[in-house]
């Protein structure tokens, strides 16, 4: 209702927020994207991420990966470049010619190696928009100080465990909400609430929710899709809050699409990328 504190995304509010392609487009207008995700047995969720974020229309793709993964990326998928680690089982480096980047996505399946995890500084220092999920944010949880760091335009994507790692336990999800807004305005950051309404909080905006998405969606890999077209939304100068409430919202009427063809326990997270189309027409 009028001055209410939250709101409910629907497709009038998203109509109002995506932004249409005009005829002289080139893959210049969309930004170049880094992914940094997958370590040896976790190669999947960096295929994943990576698929996504090329399905939601962004310029140029690289992913960082280490040595294991860059047969995998580059025999799964052709459209994406890759950057090679000099790590042979997981990511401990950053990039060479990091400028070229406009943003950064970075967790799906990197792991908890050390030598990760003391890359993770390094991240934020680059300054550059980042999309933070699974043990990125599982990295920052362990060194909260990190938290302090965030460059702007960043968008973290915990699920409810993830999120009481980083802000504490919550008795229920009323109070991780509230403690998500707060967060949201402390560190200057976009939280992704994720989960049924999946519950999205800026600095100093009114909280959203999210009523796309079905319980098909509760197997491993559909968060990585979702981190893939958060990053590649923002690559193409999507504001924070709005590639995040745009990707959510895609991200669950997608697999809705998706079930046309499928029931919820025969739903992947692939079947989400490969309906993506439906979702954005
Ligand atoms: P993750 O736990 O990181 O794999 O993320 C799971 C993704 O699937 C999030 O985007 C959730 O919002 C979504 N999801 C999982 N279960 C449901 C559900 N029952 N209804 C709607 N979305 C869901
Ligand atoms: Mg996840």
């Amino acid at each position: 209702h009028k001055g209410a504190f939250f709101q409910m995304t629907d497709e009038t509010f998203i109509r109002s927020i995506y932004k249409k392609r005009t005829s002289f487009s080139h893959k210049g207008n969309f930004g170049h994207a880094l992914l940094m995700a997958g370590s040896y047995g976790k190669m999947g969720a960096a295929v994943m991420a990576a698929k996504a974020c090329l399905r939601s229309g962004v310029g140029l793709l690289t992913v960082h990966l280490p040595k294991c993964g860059v047969d995998i990326m580059q025999t799964s998928t052709h459209e994406a470049m890759v950057s090679i680690d000099k790590d042979e089982h997981c990511i401990i480096s950053i990039p060479d010619d990091i400028s070229k980047y406009n943003v950064i996505g970075v967790g799906p399946g990197i792991g908890l190696e050390n030598e990760t995890k003391s890359l993770l500084p390094a991240i934020l220092q680059l300054k550059k928009p980042l999309v933070i999920d699974a043990d990125a944010l599982n990295i920052i949880a362990e060194n909260k100080a990190l938290l302090q760091q965030l460059p702007a335009q960043t968008i973290l994507t915990p699920h409810p465990k993830e999120f009481d790692r980083l802000f504490g336990e919550s008795p229920n999800d009323f109070v991780r909400m509230e403690k998500a807004q707060h967060a949201a305005s402390k560190h200057n950051c976009v939280i992704v609430l994720k989960g049924h309404n999946t519950f999205m909080a800026a600095p100093g905006a009114k909280g959203f929710f999210n009523n796309t998405g079905n319980p098909g969606m509760a197997t491993g890999g559909s968060g990585d899709v979702l981190t893939g077209i958060i990053t590649g939304l923002l690559a193409q100068k999507y504001s924070a809050l709005n590639a995040a409430i745009l990707g959510v919202y895609l991200h669950g009427l997608s697999a809705d699409m998706a079930l046309q063809f499928n029931s919820f326990e025969t739903l992947l997270p692939s079947d989400i990328i490969k309906y993506l189309y439906r979702g954005f027409k």
